[in-house]
């Protein structure tokens, strides 16, 4: 059990909230895409509408130290924009700057703190312990709405709560996120179809695991279908395989025999001379195998139709990660095609988590077709694998804390 906004009055306290300003921006300064801000608005609208005052913190990128290339200021004028409201800015997250700031905010106000990551503390409390506790010096209660964040123990995002017995929270992104993905993917309506596609099962192997329990058919795309290639002897070209990785792919095969259920691969791939959109291309049955000299880039369309009946049928879908280099434009059919295919099951609760199948998504048009887009990739990997999150833990054990 978490706190909801709704179980803490907040009229005129100061409130931190951990938000996912975690948004790709270009050397100019421009926000490429800025969903994850928009995710984040109802929870601040909420904050502002109960007379709180409101203290907006995120990480961006990955600085080292203090860098200018990974300020947050941008975000502070593009949710002015979203939130139709001034969001002040300070150069810092701690120290007396921010606290002189704070201490001048009003009821219904906004400020964005500066890159928590400008402090190496965040992402490893435990090299600076008083990090967590500068910052929950800064108020009174403190929501998490990072989803796309709640799978890292950092200072923010899990350590803080400790401060905050009874006064720690869920957003309204959070909640969401963990309804949508809990109760349809941990008690799905079947058939239950997992598509997994992107680069490396080492990445996925523990939602690979997690799914093929839980899902009545999973299918693996990507280029991780050339290490599951492998590991049935077939031949794999030039393809990236993860021969580290191999006997953990045999495994799974066991297990799915073992269970009686169903892993799909492709049938047939896109292969290319070079990992470019320049190479020469041309379509093999995966049965054949990859020649030397080529790799795998995509499905083909044999593989397509196979899965379509499939994917038509099911009741729940869930979604992570391209099944082709969806970046190079001979190479994206194939995902594109999944994304148009997923989007047109209207009948069935989906669910594409992850931003190369969002983006893929997005080029399609069809994103409003899918039940719940997640604003979190790895989070709801992991969510999906272990049921739980670390800053979902963290704000459980606030909960439970009598002040
Ligand atoms: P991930 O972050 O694990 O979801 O991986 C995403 C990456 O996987 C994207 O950059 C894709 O280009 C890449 N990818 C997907 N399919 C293939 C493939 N068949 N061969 C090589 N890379 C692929």
């Amino acid at each position: 059990m978490v706190l909801k906004l709704k179980d803490l009055d907040l009229h005129s306290a100061h409130v931190l909230v951990r938000v996912d300003f975690n948004v790709p921006i270009t050397s100019e300064g421009e926000i490429r895409d800025d969903n994850r801000i928009y995710a984040a608005a109802p929870t601040i609208q909420s904050l502002i509408d109960s007379g709180a005052k409101v203290i907006l913190m995120s990480h961006l990128g990955r600085p080292k130290g203090a860098d200018l290339d990974f300020t947050l200021r941008p975000c502070a004028r593009r949710l002015e924009k979203i939130i139709g409201k001034p969001v002040e800015f300070v150069d810092d997250c701690i120290g007396e700057e921010v606290e002189k700031e704070i201490f001048h905010m009003k009821e219904g106000e906004v400020l964005l703190l500066e890159n928590l990551r400008f402090y190496e503390a965040e992402e490893h409390p435990e090299k600076d312990p008083s990090f967590a506790k500068a910052l929950s010096d800064l108020a009174d209660f403190y929501i998490n709405d990072a989803f796309g964040t709640a799978h890292r123990s950092h200072s923010s995002t899990a350590v803080i709560t400790q401060y905050f017995p009874g006064k720690a929270a869920a957003g309204l992104l959070l909640c969401k996120e963990i309804e949508a993905l809990g109760s349809s993917l941990l008690n799905p309506k079947r058939p239950f179809v997992a598509i997994i596609g992107g680069a490396k099962v080492s990445t996925k192997l523990g939602v690979l695991r997690a799914l093929l329990e839980k899902a009545d058919t999973l299918i693996i795309g990507g280029a991780m279908a050339y290490t599951f290639m492998r590991a049935v002897n077939l031949r794999t070209g030039d393809s990236p395989v993860e021969e580290a990785m191999l006997e953990e792919a045999q495994k799974i095969l066991v297990r799915a025999k073992e269970m009686g259920k169903k892993i799909l691969f492709p049938v047939d791939i896109v292969i290319s001379s070079e990992f470019s959109e320049k190479g020469d291309t041309k379509t093999i049955e995966t049965e054949e195998g990859i020649p030397d000299g080529f790799q795998g880039m995509d499905i083909g369309p044999k593989t397509l139709e196979e899965w379509k009946p499939i994917i038509s049928q099911a009741k729940t879908i869930f979604w992570n990660g391209p099944i082709g280099v969806f970046e190079f434009t001979p190479f994206a059919a194939g995902t594109r095609a999944l994304a148009e295919l997923v989007a047109g099951c209207s009948k069935a609760f989906t669910v594409v988590g992850g931003g190369d199948s969002i983006a893929a998504l997005e080029q399609t048009g069809l994103q409003s077709a899918i039940s719940h887009v997640s604003t979190g990739g790895g989070a709801s990997l992991e969510f999906i694998e272990h049921g739980t999150l670390p800053g979902l833990e963290a704000l459980e054990k606030a909960a439970k804390v009598e002040e």
